[in-house]
């Protein structure tokens, strides 16, 4: 799976995900990727947000619409909001999940609850870093 959110300079968010599934799918699955509040959700004023892990989770969940929610009616930030739905509700259920996403604000997260996830950003000043585990690299 391959996601990316983005705010732009007028205040808009963004989210599109593309993925190809998982091996042994069953023929006619849709997944969670195309499912807007899923896998794939972005709303003006609160965050944009793309997942990935198996899908039906993201589905049972609405991961992307979840993370929105608690950050909209708890008034959490962008990374509480995120770690909640990946580690608290997510990661008992031993599937492999992350997400990437932003915030209105332009708070980034990107919790997962695998070994590691591939991630990359660019800072509003054109700073651009990626990073696989903790480690972060500056790339320009
Ligand atoms: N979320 C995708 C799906 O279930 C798979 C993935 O993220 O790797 O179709």
């Amino acid at each position: 799976t391959v996601g990316a959110v983005a705010l732009d300079r007028a205040g808009h968010l963004a989210a599109a995900t593309s993925t190809g599934g998982y091996n042994n799918k069953p023929a006619g699955r849709i997944g969670d990727t195309p499912i807007v509040g899923a896998g794939t959700y972005a709303r003006d004023g609160i965050c944009a947000v793309s997942g990935t892990g198996k899908g039906e989770f993201f589905i049972r969940y609405a991961v992307g619409h979840e993370v929105a929610s608690r950050m909209n009616y708890l008034g959490e930030n962008l990374e509480k909001a995120a770690t909640n739905v990946i580690i608290e509700d997510l990661k008992p259920h031993e599937i492999g999940a992350g997400l990437v996403a932003v915030a209105a604000d332009g708070s980034i997260a990107a919790p997962y609850n695998t070994d590691g996830m591939f991630r990359g950003w660019v800072t509003p000043e054109g700073q651009f870093f990626v990073a696989t585990h903790s480690e972060v690299f500056a790339v320009s």
